[in-house]
């Protein structure tokens, strides 16, 4: 397929490559980035979108999404697809993607999952929204990148189903790193809460797979110097997404809520920016009640 990709930055660029290495021919354009080996490079995004199958845009947020959009939505072919992999608020995914469908293209929101790394390795979850013949064209695509599909309904879902599932992140993130911080005032060794909670009815994704203590259960960030991984200020960002939706759609989200303020405060007062969000670990250790 002809593909135009708009936004090469730390997840953008490996996803580009990984299409490039898969046979595609990649067009990409991003304002600061370089384009990765194999990416034609662009002078606009709508150049990279002129004549493409598929436009991907991976950029950082909803306005920056609004205004690319309005750049390339004229100068794609009808019947070509228009898929944001950006994690983007929900109102801003829904109204790119009805100027897209009235400007005769198909559209598919689809955030993803797994981070830089995954990027790198094809290993992304993609979660989609939008129409079946929109979901049917970007899916090969998909499959190059990630390893993970979920059609999760009509435009907007998939921003709906990711700030969801990292509203549950973020919330039992903070869970399992104040329970290790409980733990360790009451003199319980952090391998024995490890080894009791991961086989036991409080263990989560934060606990057995991405452990926020270091040396204990699989290798993650804390295990180096809690350099992300993923970061503390991309949470907050995907917690206040989803409080965004929370506010329009009338939806009473208190421990969302409570995780958004508190990671807020880690990233803008204390020390949280740049370190990984399982930093909240050392953020408790270093705490009483007061
Ligand atoms: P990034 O800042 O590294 O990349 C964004 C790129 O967009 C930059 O290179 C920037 O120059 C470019 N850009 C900005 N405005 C532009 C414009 N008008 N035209 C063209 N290019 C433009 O960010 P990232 O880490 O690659 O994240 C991209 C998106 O993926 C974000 O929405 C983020 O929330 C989401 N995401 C990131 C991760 C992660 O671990 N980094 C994980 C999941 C989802």
């Amino acid at each position: 397929m002809k593909i135009g990709f708009i936004g090469l930055g730390n997840m953008g660029a490996p996803m580009a490559s990984n299409l490039v290495k898969a046979g595609h021919e990649v067009t990409g354009f991003d304002l600061a980035a370089p384009c990765p080996e194999g990416v034609a490079k662009a002078t606009s995004a709508a150049e990279a979108a002129n004549g493409a199958d598929v436009v991907i845009t991976m950029l950082p947020n909803g306005d920056i999404l609004r205004k690319v959009a309005a750049e390339i939505i004229p100068a794609m072919a009808t019947g070509a697809a228009f898929v944001d992999c950006s994690t983007v608020d929900v109102e801003s995914a829904r109204a790119v993607a009805a100027d897209a469908e009235a400007a005769g293209l198909l559209a598919v929101d689809a955030p993803v999952s797994g981070g830089v790394g995954g990027a790198a390795a094809g290993t992304l979850t993609f979660m989609a929204g939008g129409s079946d013949a929109g979901f049917a064209k970007a899916k090969p695509l998909f499959e190059i990148m990630g390893q993970k599909a979920v059609h999760c309904g009509p435009s907007g879902n998939g921003q709906a189903a990711k700030i969801c599932n990292n509203m549950i992140l973020g919330i039992t993130m903070i869970g399992t790193c104040e329970a290790f911080a409980l733990a360790d005032k009451l003199g319980l060794s952090r391998q024995a809460m490890f080894d009791v909670v991961s086989t036991s009815s409080g263990y989560s994704w934060s606990m057995n797979a991405y452990c926020p203590a270091p040396g204990v259960g699989p290798q993650s960030p804390a295990d180096n110097d809690y350099k992300p991984g993923f970061a503390a200020e991309l949470m907050l960002k995907d917690l206040r997404l989803s409080q965004m939706a929370a506010e329009a759609a009338d939806a009473d989200t208190p421990m969302g809520q409570a995780a958004a303020e508190l990671y807020a405060r880690f990233v803008e007062d204390e020390d949280g920016l740049g370190k990984d969000f399982s930093a909240m670990l050392p953020r408790f250790e270093k705490r009483g009640r007061t």
